[in-house]
């Protein structure tokens, strides 16, 4: 078992915090009937808290999604804890050393794990499909026949990809459900091979293809992250390209040395990703180092010119805006295809106001 530790030398009579201890990271997360969910969270809080465990973890009545660090200590007596009310549940330990990404512990209680837009009460998420290893996986995809689906969101699978995987369209999972269903109508026979960042969006979406008729599901166990870890330890060679879109400060993690995107504005090839500088646009986007200095680090000419504006100007602008009911996705995190940014907010487009 792999651990990521750390131990610091302790100044006399100070306390030991789980800092100061040798720990372990570790994910989990099982699509499972939860009830009484209130009872659950407090008998959780208090047992974990009295094993020093800090981290991040969500309930739902269809099951858990938990990022935690414990002492390693006590990871035993933590993992058993877990398998009392979640038996078999497989934990992922992190490879990387991440002791300052946990300061507390929080457990929250959510709707949904994931959002999802799915409503139907007859769907039954705890149905999975088969869980396939990095070695499984790459076999599978050599088989006639199969189709392999990316259930992550467009900008995602924009500098990264499975070579001849089916790409959806779509900004958010809650859209790539029915537009990926919809474009694989008709092919309930075929295999059907899926894949997502960490596992879990693959969890929910194999029992939802299984529910709408599909006969061989099957999905990378894992995700994305553990077929790079697997591929790297096994000397597997590696059928993922390009860069694996990560949801923290790094944005992304190279798999491969490709660079299978360009730069939104020159379209030069490019596969980092940038927020938009003026915070009312926050767009995400491709920006290679050229635009990025002709353009300010904005996404477009319309805002480069606000962010010449004094702060209280460019509140006012976007104020005035979202007053205006304005292009909605204009403010989201996501971005759109370029062409239709353009289309939407010509660059020469003259400012709204002033
Ligand atoms: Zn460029
Ligand atoms: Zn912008």
């Amino acid at each position: 078992m792999m651990q990521s530790s750390s131990s610091r030398t302790l100044a006399p009579g100070a306390l030991p915090s789980v800092q100061d201890h040798v720990i372990t990271t570790l994910s989990f997360y099982r699509y499972v009937h939860l009830k009484d969910l209130n009872i659950l969270m407090e008998a959780m809080r208090a047992e974990w808290s009295s094993l020093g465990v800090l981290g991040r973890t969500y309930i739902a009545e269809e099951g858990i999604n938990a990022q935690v660090s414990v002492p390693s200590d006590n990871l035993e007596l933590f993992q058993l804890a877990v398998r009392r009310v979640f038996p078999e549940i497989p934990f992922k330990i992190a490879v990387e050393e991440n002791n300052e990404a946990f300061t507390k512990l929080t457990i929250k209680i959510r709707q949904k794990l994931v959002a999802d837009g799915l409503t139907d009460e007859s769907f039954d998420v705890t149905q999975v499909g088969q869980h396939l290893t990095a070695r499984e996986f790459n076999e599978a995809m050599q088989s006639q026949g199969t189709i392999v689906v990316d259930l992550r969101n467009h900008y995602e699978c924009e500098v990264g990809r499975f070579d001849g995987a089916l790409l959806p369209q779509a900004n958010t999972f809650r859209e790539a459900l029915p537009e990926m269903l919809e474009s694989l109508k008709g092919k309930e026979d075929q295999k059907l091979l899926l894949y997502c960042t960490g596992g879990i969006r693959c969890e929910k979406a194999s029992a939802w293809f299984k529910f709408n008729g599909f006969q061989d599901v099957n999905q990378l166990h894992g995700g994305i992250i553990d077929y790079a870890r697997q591929v790297k330890e096994e000397g597997l060679p590696t059928l993922y390209r390009g860069k694996n879109f990560v949801f923290d400060q790094r944005l992304s993690e190279s798999i491969t040395e490709d660079v299978l995107a360009c730069c939104h504005q020159c379209e030069s090839a490019w596969d980092l990703h940038n927020n938009c500088r003026f915070e009312g646009c926050n767009r995400l986007f491709l920006q290679c180092p050229d635009c990025r200095s002709e353009f300010d680090a904005c996404c477009s000419k319309t805002c480069q010119e606000i962010m010449q504006k004094p702060k209280e100007e460019r509140v006012a602008l976007q104020q005035e805006w979202e007053r205006k009911g304005g292009p909605k996705h204009y403010w989201s995190k996501t971005r759109l295809p370029l062409d239709l940014v353009r289309a939407v907010r010509p660059l020469d487009e003259p400012l709204p106001v002033n």
